[in-house]
């Protein structure tokens, strides 16, 4: 390899002819060349070309803390040199992975107390599919295998993520999902709660819940699987009588509640856990993305007492685990990670300041004549954008005023992302008023640029 650093167009040449990226059109790619972010500090990146950029997305959901935290690379570099990599198979186990999970317990809900850790998100609802299926096993009754999930929920895209997952798309590609998982309606008010009141529609699609169980047999659903606050799915923000009533319909019903806490843990919402910010008590909670701010790649599930008990006290071997599950250099990122979070009040700025403040300024971009409905939780926000904001009409085009507002959005130095014609925000934990403003700003004038466009 040459010493001389390449170039911008060397780079994108390379990439189109070695990299496949991932939910990439590589065609589409081609055409315009890959954006190469070359470094990264605070809330800010830089491109190859030199442009600063306010990341308005965390990365992909998970950068809570802010880039370029020193303390991170050297707790890093420490536990490399002190052991790199050792298993916890075999009755082993290393300190990082044990100081990590009993630090996660502290964090959790009371009743959950023990965690299994796994490389990613998607890994991570792999591993509850699996103990789902193995806790109902070790009770005595193996025909409860259903898993329950929702149309347009994100879990991950692994084949297990995918299928309890609910994106069509997905599924037409691999022949998902897998028998045994079932999906019913999202609590999406605006985009389909038609003439029902907000309150009534998530009375609605919560019930759906229920007439699932009652259709399959209560004897034959294991769980059910939700996000707090879809991301993926377009920052959904389900009415507030939504998650009351799941609760209610999984305790009647005796099911287990899994709730994939892999964008809304580690502080997104404002509480450590999107369950605290709901007060839902789940069985399972999947953790991922903010659990190490994206520093190195883990995942892993948090346990409750229900599952955990029956696995250790009556489970013999559980044939499930990875080579890196509870990896010694992720586990102590993750747990300096963790310390920052907790240690610089991170969780309670953002509750008690960013979020309030990000918020008033989304409600903001709300009154713009290009956003139908502004809406968000904590540090999530989402901006639909509509020809028509009295009857919602939306743009032709299935996503395109989407996809035009990111490209304008990059342009005016902001990272927002799309989804179909919904702009999405989830900036880093930290994000200081001020950058809020600048972050309202940019947007602001993108919306108008694309008004003009939009005609
Ligand atoms: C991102 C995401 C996943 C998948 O995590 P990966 O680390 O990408 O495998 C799972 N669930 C939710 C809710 C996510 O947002």
């Amino acid at each position: 390899m040459s010493e001389a650093k390449l170039t911008t167009a060397q780079l994108q040449a390379l990439d189109a002819a070695h990299h496949l990226h991932p939910f990439t059109d590589h065609k589409e790619l081609g055409g315009r060349g890959t954006r190469i972010i070359e470094r990264a500090s605070g809330v800010y990146l830089w491109d190859s070309e030199g442009n600063k950029l306010l990341d308005g997305m965390a990365g992909l959901w998970c950068v809570n803390i802010g880039y370029g935290r020193r303390e991170l690379a050297d707790a890093a570099h420490r536990q490399m040199l002190e052991l790199p990599y050792y298993n916890s198979f075999f009755q082993c186990t290393h300190p990082p992975a044990v100081e990590l999970a009993s630090a996660i317990a502290e964090q959790a809900p009371a009743h959950m107390q023990h965690v299994f850790f796994t490389g990613s998100g998607s890994e991570a609802n792999d591993t509850v599919l699996r103990m789902v299926r193995r806790y109902w096993d070790l009770q005595g009754q193996p025909a409860r295998k259903t898993v329950i999930g929702r149309i347009n929920g994100y879990h991950g895209s692994t084949v297990a993520g995918a299928s309890l997952g609910g994106m069509g798309v997905m599924h037409e590609q691999g022949d998902l999902p897998i028998p045994g998982i079932e999906h019913i309606a999202q609590p999406y008010w605006y985009g389909e709660g038609g003439d029902m009141a907000e309150d009534e529609f998530g009375l609605w699609a919560a019930r759906q819940l229920e007439e699932k169980i009652l259709q399959l047999g209560a004897d034959k659903v294991a769980a059910f699987i939700a996000e707090p606050i879809q991301g993926a799915g377009g920052v959904i923000v389900p009415p507030a009588t939504y998650w009351p009533e799941i609760q209610r319909i999984v305790d009647q019903y005796g099911i287990l509640l899994i709730v994939d806490e892999v964008i809304c843990g580690f502080g997104r919402t404002g509480e450590w856990f999107g369950s605290q910010y709901y007060n839902i008590r789940p069985d399972l909670m999947p953790i991922a993305k903010g659990m190490t701010s994206g520093y190195l790649p883990m995942g892993g599930v948090i346990v409750g007492d229900r599952v955990a008990r029956a696995l250790i006290d009556d489970g013999g071997e559980f044939f499930h685990g990875y080579t890196y599950s509870g990896h010694p250099v992720a586990a102590a990122v993750a747990l300096e990670n963790l310390r920052i979070l907790r240690d610089e009040g991170i969780v309670d700025y953002a509750r008690d300041q960013a979020a309030p403040y990000l918020q008033q300024k989304i409600a903001q971009l709300g009154e713009h004549p290009l956003v139908g409905q502004a809406r968000g939780v904590g540090m999530l926000g989402a901006l639909e954008l509509v020809k028509n904001k009295a009857t919602r009409e939306r743009f032709p085009g299935k996503g395109a005023a989407g996809t035009l507002c990111r490209d304008l959005c990059v342009e005016n130095g902001l990272v927002m992302r799309a989804v179909g014609d919904s702009m999405i925000l989830s900036p880093p934990l930290v994000i200081q008023p001020q950058e809020i403003d600048e972050l309202f700003d940019k947007a602001w004038r993108t919306l108008n640029r694309a008004a003009e466009l939009l005609g």
